[in-house]
Parts: structure tokens; C-alpha cells; sequence
């Protein structure tokens, strides 16, 4: 028998993969299942966006690799308008997906920890472990949201001052729902370049946070800041594998290294995708109109369920944009453990198999087992039907 080493041991099996399981399972049992574990966006495609992808399906050359200029220049045009970041076209590249690209990275750059702020997406991890990658878990407090304090990576770079690093920050936050006021990316900031750490600003939900702006910590670290975004959260466009990383001057030469790695893997993202992204970036008040609604409604439908959610006395970080929350059940810790379950993992496959909700465990986050946190996804609603309405009433609050 041939026996080959496989990627296989490098990584644990995905607990969403136990849950959408299990959920299958369920659902070809007729019973109902409440997609809670579920990521997705809710809205359609805009229909500007759409139009210009029919347009543009008679495209059909490779396309370069970092991305059409054209492209690229109207992205860089969008970051000077929404964040007043001088981006130069020749300083982005895009992928087929924003996950594709944070891949990529760790493909083409070598370094010592990439460091992780428990809780983080489910990604990070086994995308570092599939590239002989060390991660590190940093702590953070359930009474500061779980947010990443600047302390936390200055007492975790105290013990070895000569390794490189780097970190990514995601915000507004997959699991946890929040975001970083511009004061505490401020902080991250002063405290990454003391340290000489790399950051990598997972950015994929920063159209969608629910009111005010959406800041970019590149504003404070330009220098040590790569930006990562694309069309999957805001568009509704996850299918359509569309993502962006946006480099400053200085790791330009990481760019470069991320183009070889593309070259020889994807070469190029879809050509008809690249020319409907452009419409996508243009400024226009019918994405404007899209986006503002869009917001509201997962403000409305996050704060509902927030507030019945604490009415009970589960905890958790107040929504500030994505598509989550991050419910912590430990207030009855001590009753589900003597019922013999012993891990969020486990709590989450009884509370499908007994309600029917389908909630993803912290532990999938990298919290420990016994920290009865889970990932709940309040997108499951039509959006389209949403968008109508708030179309007709567009004073609607
Ligand atoms: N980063 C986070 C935090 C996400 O939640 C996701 C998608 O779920 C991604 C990145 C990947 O997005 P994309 O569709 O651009 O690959």
C-alpha cells in the first residue's frame, strides 16, 4: 500500500464541520435546526454589482496577478475617500478570498509565533499549522469583551525579546461581535511598534459595523499594518471569493513574495469577478443606500437578541458589527457539568441534538474547553425581504 504523510495530523477536525454534521443529520431526521452556527451574510448581491458580473462574464483572460490596475486603483481610491489612507494601486494585491490571502502570507513569509487574541476566527490556527507555523494564544478578559490589552502582548514578548512575530487582529470581531474604539487601536498600535510585531488587520467585517466609522489601526501603524478585506461580508458576496490585502511602503518586498506564491498557485482571481469588483468600489449612492440599511437591520436584529440573551443572564460583549454574538453560559457552568458534560464542544452538540439550535463552542475559537462560550450567528433571516422594506422606509431607525 502506498502510504503517504497527509496534511491530516496537523489539524484537529473543524468543530463547525461536527456541527453542520450534525445539523444534516438533524434536518434529514425532518426535525427543524435554527442555523446559528452559520456565517453568512444575509443580503443579496447588489444589484449594480451583479449587473456589471453579466457584463463582464464574456471575460476571459488571466488577468495579472496582483489584480487589474484598474481594479486595484479604484480600491486605493475607496481607502483615501473612507479612511484617508494614501494607498498606492501598486500596493495591493487580491485573492480569491481574504482567507486565500492570509493563507498565501504564511506560505510566502517565515516568522517566529503568529500570535492569536483568544478568542479568534476559526481559520488562524490550522492555516498556521499547515505551514509548520507557531501560534501563540494570548489571554484576554471577559470583562474587558475579550479584547487584546496591549499589556497582554507586552508581557507575552518579555520572555523572548529576539523572536518576529505577528498578529492579527480581527475587528468588528468573528466570534465575538465587537470592535476596538479608535482610542485602544491607538494602544495595539503603540504597543506593536515598540515591539517590532507585524500586523495583519482582518478588516472583512469593517463595512458592516453598526453605526458610526469603522477605523482601520493602519491609521495608527501604517508602517507594520497589512489590511485584509474583500467582498464577502459587506456584498453578500462570499461565494464569489473575492478578497484584498492592502501593504504600506515598507512590506511592499511581502507583497512581492505573496505575488510568487499566487503565481504559482491561483494566478489570478477570476476575470469577470475583477471587473464587477471595480463597480463595487466606485462610490455610489445606491451602495451607500445598501450599506447604511444593511447596518441597521443587524444593529436591530443583534441588539434583540443581546437583550433577551442578558434578560436570561448569559453575558456577553454588546454587538458593534459582523453578523455575531458571543454567549457565555457560565452562570449555569456548574449545573452543566453535573449533567456530565464537560466541554463547550460538547454542550454545543446537546443543545442541537435537545433544541435544535446550532451554536459553534469557544474551544473552535481557542478558548479552553471548560469556558462555556459558543459562536452565535444572528444572520439566519431573509435580508432581501428587509432590504424592501427598509427601502420603503428608509427613516426607519
Ligand atoms: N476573516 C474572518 C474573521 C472571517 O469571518 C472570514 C469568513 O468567514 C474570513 C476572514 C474569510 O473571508 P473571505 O470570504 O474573504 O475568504
Amino acid at each position: 500500500m502506498i502510504d503517504l504523510d497527509s496534511t491530516m495530523g496537523k489539524v484537529k477536525p473543524s468543530a463547525t464541520l461536527a456541527i453542520n454534521e450534525l445539523s444534516a443529520e438533524i434536518i434529514s431526521q425532518g426535525k427543524e435546526v435554527f442555523r446559528l452556527g452559520f456565517g453568512q451574510s444575509p443580503f443579496p448581491v447588489p444589484t449594480k454589482i451583479v449587473e456589471a458580473l453579466k457584463k463582464n462574464a464574456h471575460q476571459k483572460d488571466y488577468l495579472p496577478v496582483q489584480g487589474l490596475y484598474e481594479l486595484r486603483e479604484e480600491i486605493g481610491n475607496y481607502f483615501k475617500r473612507n479612511y484617508q489612507l494614501q494607498v498606492n494601486a501598486n500596493s495591493i494585491l487580491v485573492g480569491p478570498g481574504s482567507k486565500e490571502l492570509i493563507y498565501n502570507f504564511q506560505v510566502a513569509c517565515s516568522f517566529d509565533e503568529l500570535l492569536l487574541p483568544t478568542p479568534s476566527w476559526v481559520s488562524y490556527e490550522p492555516q498556521a499549522f499547515l505551514n509548520n507555523h507557531t501560534v501563540k494564544w494570548l489571554p484576554t478578559l471577559e470583562t474587558n469583551g475579550w479584547k487584546l490589552d496591549p499589556k497582554a502582548l507586552e508581557e507575552h514578548c518579555k520572555k523572548d525579546t529576539d523572536k518576529k512575530r505577528v498578529l492579527i487582529l480581527n475587528y468588528p470581531s468573528n466570534p465575538l461581535g465587537n470592535t476596538y474604539s479608535d482610542a485602544e487601536l491607538e494602544d495595539l498600535a503603540h504597543m506593536l511598534r515598540k515591539e517590532e510585531i507585524l500586523v495583519i488587520a482582518d478588516e472583512i467585517y469593517g463595512e458592516v459595523h453598526h453605526e458610526g466609522n469603522h477605523q482601520t489601526i493602519a491609521k495608527f501603524y501604517p508602517e507594520g499594518t497589512i489590511i485584509s478585506t474583500g467582498l464577502s461580508k459587506w456584498a453578500g458576496a462570499g461565494g464569489w471569493r473575492f478578497g484584498i490585502f492592502v501593504f504600506p511602503e515598507e512590506l511592499t518586498y511581502i507583497q512581492k513574495a505573496m505575488a510568487v506564491v499566487a503565481s504559482e498557485t491561483f494566478t489570478s482571481v477570476s476575470a469577470p469577478i475583477q471587473y464587477a469588483a471595480i463597480e463595487a468600489y466606485k462610490e455610489d449612492e445606491s451602495l451607500k443606500e445598501y450599506l447604511n440599511a444593511s447596518r441597521k437591520i443587524l444593529k436591530a436584529v443583534g441588539h434583540y437578541v443581546y437583550t433577551e440573551l442578558t434578560k436570561l443572564g448569559v453575558t456577553m460583549p454588546k454587538p458593534e458589527g459582523g453578523f455575531y454574538l458571543y454567549p457565555n453560559f457560565g452562570k449555569w457552568k456548574s449545573q452543566i457539568i453535573s449533567k456530565g458534560i464537560d466541554s463547550s464542544e460538547e454542550f454545543c452538540q446537546i443543545l442541537l441534538n435537545e433544541t435544535g439550535v446550532a451554536l459553534l463552542p469557544g474551544t473552535a475559537f481557542g478558548h479552553p474547553k471548560d469556558c462555556f462560550s459558543a459562536r452565535l450567528s444572528y444572520v439566519d433571516f431573509d435580508g432581501e425581504k428587509f432590504l424592501v422594506f427598509m427601502r420603503k422606509h428608509p427613516e426607519t431607525k
